[in-house]
């Protein structure tokens, strides 16, 4: 597929820029998209959801005039004016440097020479909010970080003055406040623009806090948004703490070598700093931070996979690194890890029963063999899938099957706590719904403490108990997860908040590079409150309310 499609100059009409009058798709006899009806006004910005398969890029292809083979299509579709598509996965010519792709595309789209070209793309660069020191006019688009390659792309279509822009799953991958900012950017430009703009994508992608209209795909059908597709639950309730601590963590510290200084000083990267930590018996952790924020490196060393470089990590009091072999097997038995990809950790070799049954001879081998598939039918059953999924292969399972063998496999030892890396995050909004009722009830049923890493900071914050908020490697926020939900004081903090609401985020740019932090507070090139003073100390945590902390220097000023 082009990345973008052909020009379509059409004589200019009344018509709305984009409408639809009972549009409709068909593969064979099979309705793809049913009786589709929409209008979209020059500077509107119109949100379009669904699920995975649930016909967007198929309509978005239909507007843009490029159906796919084998669709056949009914009913009406207009698009005046010159119609862009930004495909999924936004793909450009990766080995081709971005300034030729720029020249080639404007100058098709516009007849301008090259430099005029480039002109014009400095300039949708500049609506985009890249910095001219950020651009790399001589890479090509698979050597510039992933939001710069958007923001190209972006620009890109910019640069060519569509009347329409079609985007599916804009900006996919990037972390919520880095995409948000992007797409409000390109919202705000198709706004003054008079460009009628689509971003289709996911319900939890938050397109909806741009876009001025917003409609839904469901069962091939083109309806209005519900006012909240995916509800929320309600910040978790008090669930009574015992306030016993039964995981410390102290001055936990994690670096990787980089070699060789020369003058034959050991260089290391650190990716989490020193930092405690504890749990509470019952209580559930949501370690929260974008990507690179070292949350996940901060799980893995709490459950010495692989150990931390420096401190210590005591569960029940007894540290992990003084216990022997067989108080080893017995932590692991009680610190169950459940991962981001649970069809990748699953063994593509063994049936799902088979590998339950391995986990119960290694970790709980008093029980008899002849009483393992009993248990293994029953941990299936608890997390809502049927005895007869022991049967069955990894491949065969979908995602939420897959999470929830990942889940009765964790369960299945009877473990005194969870560590869960993301576990979540190949699910979709509805997927992740239900999975949350599952991994929440086994952990009242069970009074199990949890941690838990996620990057969907609202999502965390309403089922955990506390949190603790990660910047490159450090913790930055800390406190009752429903104090940060309603009362964070770190921007880093505020602005991952305001990204899952849909809203613009505060921060510019992006992350830097864990290999050249800034001096001083890692935040303070995105920061909008960053003073000259944020470059000279890394901030310390303070408490700013009882349990509440926050590491900035200017927590209090507005
Ligand atoms: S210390 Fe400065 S740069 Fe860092 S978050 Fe606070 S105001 Fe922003």
């Amino acid at each position: 597929m082009t990345t973008i499609a052909p020009a379509l100059a059409d004589p200019p009409t009344t018509n709305p820029p984009v409408a639809a009058d009972g549009l409709t798709l068909l593969a064979g006899d099979r309705v793809l998209i049913d009786r589709a009806d929409l209008r979209l006004e020059a500077g509107a910005v119109l949100a379009l959801t669904g699920g995975a398969g649930a016909g967007k890029t198929l309509l978005l292809r239909a507007l843009a005039g490029l159906p796919l083979p084998g669709v056949a299509q009914a009913g009406q579709a207009h698009v005046d004016g010159r119609r862009l598509l930004i495909a999924q996965g936004g793909r450009m010519a990766p080995q081709r440097p971005l300034a030729l792709q720029a020249a080639d595309v404007i100058g098709h789209h516009l007849g301008l020479d090259t430099s005029a070209a480039l002109r014009r793309m400095a300039d949708a660069l500049d609506r985009m909010g890249v910095p001219a020191a950020a651009r790399r006019f001589d890479l090509p688009p698979d050597r510039l970080p992933d939001s710069l390659r958007w923001a190209a792309l972006f620009a890109l279509a910019i640069a060519v003055g569509p009347a329409v822009l079609l985007t599916d799953a804009p900006a996919a991958g990037l972390d919520p406040t880095v995409r948000l900012r992007l797409l409000h950017r390109l919202a705000d430009w198709a706004r003054e623009s008079a460009v009628a703009l689509i971003v289709a994508g996911r319900p939890e992608d938050g397109l909806d806090g741009p876009a001025d209209q917003r409609l839904a795909l469901h069962g091939g059908r083109l309806l209005p948004t519900p006012a909240d597709p995916t509800p929320l639950p309600a910040p978790n309730p008090a669930r009574g703490r015992a306030g016993t601590e039964v995981m410390t963590a102290r001055s936990v510290t994690v670096s990787f070598p980089l070699g060789v200084s020369p003058t034959g000083e050991e260089r290391r990267l650190t990716v989490v700093h020193p930092l405690d930590l504890d749990l509470a018996d019952g209580e559930t952790l949501v370690l929260l931070g974008e990507t690179g924020s070292g949350k996940a490196m901060l799980a893995r060393a709490l459950l010495h996979l692989p150990p931390p470089t420096k401190g210590h990590v005591a569960w029940m009091g007894r540290d992990l690194a003084k216990a022997d072999a067989a108080g080893m097997r017995r932590i692991r038995r009680d610190l169950q890890p459940l991962f981001p990809d649970p069809a990748a950790a699953l063994d593509p070799a063994m049936t799902v029963g088979g590998q339950l049954a391995t986990v119960l001879e290694s970790l709980r081998p008093e029980i008899p063999a002849d009483r393992r598939a009993h248990r293994v039918a029953d941990a299936l059953r608890a997390v809502g899938l049927s005895a007869d999924t022991a049967t069955r292969w990894p491949a065969t399972l979908n995602p939420p099957e897959a999470a929830r063998v990942g889940l009765a496999r964790a369960l299945i030892p009877e473990p005194r706590a969870l560590v869960c890396d993301e576990p979540l995050a190949t699910l979709s909004a509805e997927e992740r719904a239900d999975f949350w009722d599952d991994l929440l009830t086994a952990r009242d049923r069970r009074r199990l403490p949890v941690i838990l890493t996620t990057e969907r900071v609202e999502e965390g914050l309403r089922h955990a108990d506390r949190a603790l908020v990660l910047l490159m490697g450090r913790v930055v926020e800390s406190g009752d997860a429903d104090a940060l939900l309603h009362h964070a004081r770190h921007p880093y903090t505020q602005a991952m908040l305001s990204a899952a609401r849909g809203e613009a985020p505060a921060l510019d740019g992006d992350a830097p590079s864990a290999l050249r932090p800034p001096d001083g507070c890692a935040l303070r090139l995105r920061c909008p409150k960053a003073r000259s003073f944020c470059a000279q100390a890394v901030p310390a945590l303070e408490q700013v309310a009882p349990g509440h902390q926050v590491a900035c220097h200017y927590w209090d000023t507005p």
